[in-house]
């Protein structure tokens, strides 16, 4: 993983220690860190690409 989306990941996490659900106080909190929705997109094409039988663009077997 990228140390961006890694650093998005320990932040969500201390995040949770002040706010515990995924309401509008928790993602304005998330806010302050520029690249929120950079990483939440590249694990949203991490959890796409598992359900892939093969990667597009990965030559395969
Ligand atoms: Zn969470």
């Amino acid at each position: 993983m990228p140390e961006y989306v890694i650093d998005y990941v320990l932040l969500h996490e201390l995040a949770h220690l002040l706010v515990p659900g995924h309401g509008p106080d928790f993602w304005r909190l998330l806010e302050a860190y520029p690249r929120t929705e950079r990483a939440r997109g590249y694990l949203e094409g991490v959890v796409a690409a598992e359900r892939l039988p093969h990667l597009p663009g990965d030559p395969g077997e």
